[in-house]
């Protein structure tokens, strides 16, 4: 199968190249090509080694070990052994608070690249890196089997990861030797691979992702042989370890142990015992798992049947069903307006999933019958074919997944382009100053659903420096927003009086350059963990100040606009507020941002000035 070319002037043999398409799972990664004569996605490996697991094992010497036999050392050295790396990547530790327990590897927290490390055996690694050796691991799996050079390739993501996510992703590929054509959303990979574009009919799709780390549903449209992802849903935090964790959860209740008493690989070992049980039994239902363990002078029974497992993961799958229903409401679209559903994902070979989603769709037509964990890294191979040039039929359009926007006065998030917009896009929006005379202007961008930016993800900032000197209200700044296809956001801001402009092109904040890339294979110190509280806190300091600024000025510029007792009124309230910020406690100097604000609200509908009324109600550009 493998086609070898020779070159006729040097009579040398030259290596074909081939573009691949690689599903980087959570659990599981797997790579494959597209065969011509006849085209056909095919999965690189044999039978059973096709799927590699995710996970990396550094032996004594710190030398990278990746797949089943990485897996295989989890137990015996949980430390070394780094698994569910796809749900670090892109994130900082804020992010992961509270989700790092079952991880029997150090996770650390880097300030200055704002990124995840692990600490293994003193070395630092970041989630770019740990993926980068998955994916070279893949590479050279493919550059063997194939006896060709591959680097190019496609890679797929869960349809919600945000921009961050994404370029995290091509970095690692890139630090894998590879060239990334193209990040594909996985739900359009596996669309693919059942060949969905070839038929002429205009179908909507949903499919229905349940991994080993996450949960993802997503609809699509296909119009004319075009896809178009019109809604998603999901969580990084579902998936088929959640089951494990149940299992492990009530096999520890039923023994009366305690997870404290069991050390770290114990833990480990507990966990690919209870996957093995779940598999056992999701395969052959009828059949009850019993095996006992033993950790020492502890002896564990672990008896478990089909119906408890239906009843521990109830919960786990009554969640993905909601999100099911989320993205219906999202796309606008009645369960009986779905054509195809189509599973994703080892944990969709769970009956449980069948039944339910065939209840709640009860006359649309279930794909399965391509393996659910394999039908996304087939996809991808299509879509390299494509992208190799090799079907010109075919075009891909894709949804942001996350809201995009600017920081606006008091911390609040302005959107620019909401969730689910189609890509590529450009939306513009016009912003002024907010006090006389301001020269410079702050355009921070962020992603995210939260209100506050604080709550969201930074992507970056830039000054927009010189604008003529104005009374507040009166510039006319339009920042332009425009999302490419490859998920690269360019940010233009301009002052329309004076024409003076600027534009930057924002890089995710864990995206990294070039010689970033290059300065990351040194590892980088360790930074001391960041205090998540300290932000919160922050958050409301940083609302009194900017409400103590605008009271002061208002006090200052229109004062003659209040009574003798009004202005004693807000001075009194300024000063309490002031006291409380010295407490250090969130919810007083709430309540004194609260009595500040109610006091104050009337009096800034008696302004004709725009600006400070504006101000006061929180809808400007934050000033420098
Ligand atoms: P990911 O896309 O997250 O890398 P996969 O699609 O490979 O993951 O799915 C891995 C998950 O599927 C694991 O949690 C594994 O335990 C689960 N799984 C595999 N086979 C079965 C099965 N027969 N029944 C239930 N779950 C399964
Ligand atoms: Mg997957």
């Amino acid at each position: 199968m493998a086609k070898i070319s020779i070159n006729i002037a040097s009579g040398s043999i030259e290596k074909r190249n081939v573009v691949v398409g690689i599903d980087l799972g959570t659990t599981n990664s797997l790579v494959a090509y597209n065969e011509s004569n006849p085209s056909k996605p095919v999965l690189v490996g044999e039978n059973n080694n096709c799927i590699v697991p995710s996970v990396v094992y550094f032996d004594e010497n710190n030398l990278p070990i990746v797949g089943s036999q990485a897996k295989n050392q989890i137990a015996q050295h949980p430390e070394r052994t780094i698994f569910s790396v796809k749900r670090l990547l892109g994130k900082n530790f804020g992010d992961l608070s509270g989700k790092t327990d079952y991880l029997g590897y150090k996770i650390i927290h880097d300030d200055q690249e704002n990124m995840v490390k692990v600490n293994v055996g003193g070395h630092y690694y970041n989630p770019i890196q740990l993926s980068s050796i998955i994916l070279k691991e893949l590479k050279e799996k493919a550059e063997s089997f194939l006896n060709a050079t591959v680097d190019k390739a496609v890679i797929t993501v869960p349809a919600y990861f945000n921009d961050s996510q994404r370029q995290a992703t091509k970095d690692a590929g890139k630090l894998a030797g590879l060239d990334v054509l193209r990040i594909v959303n996985e739900p359009t990979a596996a669309s693919l691979a059942y060949g969905m574009n070839l038929t002429d009919a205009d179908k909507t799709i949903l499919v229905y992702d349940f991994g080993g780390g996450t949960f993802d549903v997503s609809i699509l449209k296909l119009e004319q042989g075009v896809f178009e992802v019109i809604a998603t849903h999901g969580d990084t935090y579902l998936g088929g370890d959640d089951i494990d964790k149940q299992i492990v959860q009530h096999w520890l209740l039923q023994n009366g142990i305690d997870l404290e008493i069991l050390n770290k690989n114990q833990i480990q070992e507990l966990r690919l015992f209870a996957e093995n049980a779940k598999i056992e039994i999701s395969n052959n239902p009828h059949i009850p798992f019993e095996k006992s363990l033993k950790f020492g002078n502890i002896e564990l029974n672990t008896y478990i049947d089909y119906i408890i497992l239906i009843e521990i993961s109830a919960e786990i799958i009554a969640k993905t069903m909601h999100s099911v229903d989320l993205s219906l409401r999202d796309a606008k679209l009645q369960p009986s307006q779905i054509d195809e559903i189509v599973l994703v994902g080892g944990s969709t070979r769970f009956p449980e999933i069948y039944n339910q989603l065939s209840s709640k769709f009860p006359k649309v037509h279930i794909n399965n019958q391509i393996n659910p964990d394999e039908v996304v890294a087939l996809g991808a191979a299509v879509e390299a074919d494509i992208l190799a040039g090799n079907r010109k039929d075919i075009l891909l359009l894709d949804v942001t997944p996350l809201s995009l926007g600017i920081e606006t006065a008091g911390e609040l998030m302005d959107v620019l382009i909401p969730r689910n917009s189609k890509i590529p896009t450009r939306v513009g929006r016009e912003y002024t100053t907010s006090v006389d005379g301001q020269i410079n202007m702050k355009i921070a961008v962020f992603q995210g659903e939260r209100e506050m930016v604080t709550q969201n993800r930074k992507l970056g900032e830039f000054i927009l420096k010189n604008i003529p000197a104005m009374p507040a209200g009166f510039p006319k700044i339009e920042i332009q927003f425009a999302l490419n296809s490859d998920g690269v956001l360019k940010v233009a801001a301009k002052e329309l009086r004076s024409g003076i402009a600027q534009e930057v092109e924002i890089l995710p904040a864990n995206g990294l350059t070039d010689s970033e890339v290059e300065r990351m294979l040194e590892s980088g110190l360790l930074n001391a963990q960041q205090d998540i509280n300290l932000r919160l806190e922050q958050e409301a300091v940083n609302e009194a100040n900017q409400l103590i600024y605008t009271a002061e000025r208002f006090l200052s510029k229109h004062g003659n606009l209040l009574s003798e007792n009004e202005i004693f009124g807000t001075k009194q309230r300024i000063d309490a507020l002031k006291g409380l910020l010295t407490t250090n406690n969130r919810n007083e100097i709430l309540s004194g941002v609260e009595a500040l604000n109610d006091y104050t609200r009337p009096f800034a509908e008696r302004v004709m000035d725009v600006a400070v009324s504006a101000a006061l109600k929180g809808n400007k550009i934050q000033e420098l």
